[in-house]
């Protein structure tokens, strides 16, 4: 086990923190062995691509590779594939692409392991994890048991499930199994900017392949490499709210984008809140908000986690004062 070690190279925004312990696995045999060490608190980290480091972590840091991807089962028409949860979700993706498994196109590029995955539920153009979800294995930290949760089991919301409440830092995901297509795709170019992409890309009838190809660049050419500039990709939630607060700003932003959801609330995207407040492409000191998608607030280059954090509350402050609507982070500060 190392001590003292930075995390910088753990973390995609960038931050030069310490742990006081470390330990990267890469199984659930060496994930059990580094949970008896006894040293608490314990933190996972998959790809550090969702966590805002504030100041020094003390305990434990596992740094999660379990690999493995398998067909867990085949049916006519589609396969269960269980996944290692230290595996890259690209890399599964791409795994799912050439296989010629279909339900995962959309997330193409999206960063972090497959073990976090569940953990927001994450989504991009039109899919969410929870779509093709089938279980999860998971250890209890406290006990070293090992738990199935169903997709029922995990709660998944708007990026939220239970191991972002009630099961909150008690457990660590081991692997992940999925239900993907093997024919009759579900191809969802519905969304964002997929189906003009796969016009330039001159794709009349576009396979899972197309898609996922279409996915990459339009992230390729929106969101800042985190190899680049530090990032966490959208650090806040779309917020909803009601439609009286809706109408209100309707009245002074007549073409404010918004969404109506089912249970009768209304989406309206975070990135346009903040740019109506004028932060897009705003920087403050070595942090700022990215000047292609308000969004995106980014680490020029030395930024500390507080640094993030006070900008972060400078913005959700300024959203609440001009359209009375309070942004919540999607990052996870710590
Ligand atoms: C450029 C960019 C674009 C992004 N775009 C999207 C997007 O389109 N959609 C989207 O939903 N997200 C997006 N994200 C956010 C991020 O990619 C996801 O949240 C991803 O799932 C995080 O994975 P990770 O392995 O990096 O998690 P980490 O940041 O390492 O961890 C996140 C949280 O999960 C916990 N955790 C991690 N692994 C486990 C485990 N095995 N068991 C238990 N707890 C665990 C950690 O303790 C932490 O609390 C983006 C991020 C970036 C940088």
């Amino acid at each position: 086990m190392k001590s003292n070690i930075s995390l910088l190279p753990f973390n995609t925004f960038g931050i030069d923190v310490k742990a006081e312990y470390f330990e990267e696995i890469t199984s659930t045999f060496e994930l059990k062995k580094a949970l008896r060490s006894g040293i608490r608190p314990l933190l996972i980290l998959g790809g550090g691509s969702n966590v805002l480091f504030t100041s020094d972590v003390k305990g434990l840091v596992v740094k999660n590779a379990i690999a493995g991807i398998k067909v867990a089962r085949s049916f006519t028409n589609k396969v269960w594939v269980e996944v290692g949860s230290g595996v890259v979700w690209h890399e599964f993706v791409l795994w799912a692409v050439k296989n010629g498994y279909g339900g995962i196109e959309n997330m193409s590029l999206i960063p972090g392991t497959v073990g976090a995955a569940p953990i927001q539920n994450i989504g991009a153009y039109g899919v969410e994890i929870k779509d093709v979800f089938v279980r999860l294995k998971a250890l209890e930290i406290e006990t070293g048991k090992l738990y199935t949760f169903t997709n029922k089991d995990c709660r998944f919301g708007y990026r939220d499930s239970i191991f972002k409440r009630e099961a909150k830092g008690k457990f660590v995901i081991c692997s992940v199994t999925f239900s993907l297509t093997r024919q009759a795709h579900q191809i969802n170019v519905s969304y964002g900017d997929i189906q003009k992409t796969l016009e330039q890309n001159g794709v009349k009838e576009p396979t899972i392949a197309d898609v996922s190809q279409a996915v990459v660049q339009i992230r390729t050419s929106k969101l800042p490499d985190p190899s680049v500039i530090g990032n966490c990709g959208s650090f806040f939630k779309n917020p909803e709210t009601t439609t009286d607060v809706l109408e209100a700003i309707l009245k002074n932003n007549p073409t404010a984008p918004h969404y109506h959801l089912p249970d009768g609330k209304v989406k309206i995207p975070a990135g346009w809140l903040i740019e109506q407040c004028g932060w897009k492409g705003k920087r403050v000191g070595n942090t700022g908000s990215y000047e292609k998608q308000a969004l995106v607030l980014i680490n020029y280059g030395g930024a500390n986690g507080k640094e993030v954090r006070a900008l972060a509350d400078q913005i959700i402050d300024s959203v609440k004062l001009k359209f009375g609507i309070s942004l919540e982070p999607e990052v996870n500060i710590l």
